[in-house]
């Protein structure tokens, strides 16, 4: 594959911790934390402004991708922002004492091992991608990320947030970015935006409840996104909670949880890009409760559901709920026929969204980039400038 017609898969560019709690924290944290949180937001805002389509070196192809095994390579950055840093676990390679390289790399292959056993999707981009992550990222960092290339996490302060390697589920929620992005590039504004972060919360919960030892039933998962990740001096015990958005935490360092559980609460808000942490907790609960409807694993009927109607060609790339409930509410009908459909239904209809028809489609909507109509695991093909691609290696190295 010559350079100029690299494949580019749309992978996004996602921090973990949105943008409020860390200002809540900068303004109202520790002292001692306060200026640190500062400089991180500002260097995420531009990384952030950033392109997010991004080639990808080495990108497998179908040949290639016959083996069926995780492709993971984890790298120490040493505190420092430079990416990756330096290798050290590889693939099958000798466990090493590291717990952050450890967690790292078993969250990579959870990660992988559900997709792959759940969807027949073969990594993120359903070609193979190699799962690269960096550790010890920066000093005392407060955020993990996927930069539309690899996985990069911080140490955590150790006051508020421990490492944010700690929950798998965190590892789920920024690798289903990258299948989002793939499969159908949810416009991250808005509504649509709101829909990318919950399905990221969505398949990242799942993933942790897949991987659990013995696997979890909706009854018995916590539904919860980050939990592990704040010390015990917060008060608190995740970052979300699907089940009861809004319940997460309230601490005097890191503020309330803001999310509402029914479209009543709708926050309309120009920040965080339209509220898409916030607004998210609606179609999360309405995950949570077509789950509970049909009870057992919830990725066997409730997440084949939801990436059916995320890989829908009628979905656009600027879904909004109602457009979205109305995917799943077709999809349920069509995988598990039409009882199926009613606990779907039921369940948008408890967070207050009607599920009506297909929305009418607005002109030119199905040119929308992020490949409406593209297949499943299909790339596309983008004319990456080499200036382009500099300025987004220099990004970060900011
Ligand atoms: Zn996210």
């Amino acid at each position: 594959m010559s350079p100029s017609d690299r494949t580019t898969a749309n992978l996004g560019r996602h921090h973990i911790l949105p943008p409020y709690m860390l200002e809540h924290l900068a303004e109202n944290g520790p002292e001692e934390l306060r200026e640190a949180v500062v400089t991180d937001l500002s260097i995420d805002r531009s990384l952030r402004a950033t392109r997010v389509a991004r080639p990808v070196a080495g990108f497998a192809t179908a040949e290639d991708t016959e083996d069926t095994s995780p492709n993971r390579t984890v790298y120490d950055a040493h505190n420092l922002r430079q990416l990756p840093g330096t290798e050290v676990l590889r693939e099958g390679g000798e466990p090493v004492s590291d717990v952050a390289v450890t967690e790292a790399y078993d969250g990579l292959g959870a990660t992988f091992a559900f997709w792959w056993e759940v969807f027949g999707r073969n990594s993120i981009d359903g070609n193979g991608l190699p799962l690269d992550a960096s550790v010890h990222y920066s000093r005392a960092y407060d955020n993990a990320f996927w930069d539309g290339e690899q996985m990069v996490f911080g140490d955590g302060d150790g006051q508020l947030f421990n490492r944010f390697t700690v929950s798998v589920d965190v590892i789920g929620h920024e690798l289903a970015h990258g299948v989002t992005g793939a499969v159908r590039d949810l416009e991250y504004q808005g509504q649509s935006g709101a829909l990318n972060e919950s399905l990221s919360d969505v398949f990242g919960s799942l993933v942790k409840q897949y991987a659990a030892d013995p696997k979890q039933t909706t009854e018995q998962a916590d539904w919860l996104i980050g939990e592990g990740l704040l010390t015990s001096s917060v008060q608190g015990v995740a970052l979300r909670s699907m089940k009861a958005p809004g319940t997460a935490y309230d601490d005097p360092n890191l503020g309330k949880d803001p999310q509402p559980a029914t479209m009543a609460d709708y926050v309309e808000t120009t920040d965080d890009n339209g509220g898409v942490h916030i607004n998210s907790g609606i179609p999360n609960r309405a995950f949570y409760l077509a789950a509970a409807g049909f009870g057992g694993y919830a990725w066997e009927k409730a997440g084949q559901i939801w990436f059916a109607a995320l890989s829908s060609p009628d979905l656009t790339t600027t879904a909004t709920f109602a457009e979205f409930a109305a995917a799943t509410a077709e999809q349920a009908e069509e995988l598990f026929g039409a009882e199926a459909r009613t606990v779907v239904e039921g369940a948008w209809g408890e967070v207050g969204v009607e599920v009506g028809g297909a929305a009418p489609q607005e002109p030119g909507e199905g040119e929308v980039s992020g490949g409406v109509g593209q297949t499943d695991g299909e790339t596309k093909v983008v004319d990456v400038t080499q200036a382009e691609a500099d300025a987004s290696a220099e990004a970060n190295q900011i």
